[in-house]
């Protein structure tokens, strides 16, 4: 399958995941080489079609922009190839911790990726960072900056990325433009506290972790904010549902109505109540 590419700036390129997958930045440097942020196993194909079709000749840095699989199981990939993959401490702590559980529970329905690529395992990256570093290829400067609030937001790890250059935004699935997000890794209350900056930060292009990207600052912060009052609305009826004012099945069934009901990935509504109701993460 083709991938679909969107050219944000002269060098910026984001893959865009189809149906609200995960979307996989690749900026360009002057020496023909790459920064990719995010790479999923599974995706690898698209992946390498798009560094082809935009004329990159190879992966300089990888980013995780956090620990979930969708955006790190390519880590392995990139590895073996020699390519320094960068993360914040918490990201990679988080990976130590649960990720080999997390890799093989979601790698389970395509067993055939361990024949593709033997040996393939849970690969950590290997420069870290703790708060902000930047990563430099020729012609690309980029900062990254840790932003899971109290360690935990929508994720452990969660790294924003600037690319000063062109002035491109890439928030990591600290935001979700017109799908649903998956909340039940996060923390709900520190995410909205993760939010409140973003609503001030500078850029001319914004690349969330899923969904489409967005033009300008104006569009970009109305996003941020409706991400902002989705996570509350949510959790707010949460907490009348665990008060017993509310059924799950009203609650989902709001969730996916008025404001919410042309967002994408619907399916997301059940699995993060009742993964929240029963505490389990899958
Ligand atoms: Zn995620």
């Amino acid at each position: 399958m083709d991938p679909t590419i969107r050219q944000l700036s002269s060098s910026a390129y984001v893959v865009i995941g189809p149906q609200g997958a995960t979307n996989f930045a690749i900026i360009k440097a002057r020496d023909g080489s790459a920064a990719l942020i995010d790479a999923d196993i599974r995706r690898i194909d698209e992946v390498e079609a798009a560094m082809r079709l935009t004329g990159c000749a190879q992966v300089g840095y990888l980013i995780d922009t956090h620990e979930h699989f969708d955006h790190t199981s390519a880590n392995f990939y990139f590895a073996e190839r020699a390519v320094p993959i960068v993360a914040s401490a918490a990201c990679v702590q988080t990976m130590k911790d649960d990720g080999a559980a997390d890799f093989a529970r979601m790698l389970k329905p395509v067993p055939e990726l361990y024949e593709r690529f033997p040996g393939l395992r849970l690969t950590l990256p290997d420069v870290v960072f703790s708060e902000t570093t930047h990563v430099k290829l020729p012609g690309v400067t980029l900062h990254l900056q840790y932003r899971a609030e109290n360690g935990h937001s929508h994720s452990k790890g969660d790294t924003t990325i600037y690319f000063e250059e062109e002035e491109v935004f890439i928030a990591g699935d600290l935001l979700y433009t017109e799908v649903h997000p998956v909340t039940f890794f996060g923390n709900i209350p520190n995410w909205l506290t993760a939010l409140k900056p973003l609503f001030e930060t500078h850029y001319k292009h914004l690349v969330p972790g899923h969904g489409p990207t967005v033009d300008g600052e104006q569009n970009g912060r109305a996003y941020f904010k409706k991400m902002h009052e989705y996570l509350a609305d949510f959790h707010g009826h949460l907490e009348e549902i665990k008060f017993g004012r509310k059924s799950e099945a009203e609650v989902a069934e709001y969730m996916r109505s008025g404001a919410y009901a042309a967002l994408g990935k619907t399916r997301m509504v059940d699995r993060n109540i009742n993964h929240f109701l029963t505490g389990r993460r899958f």
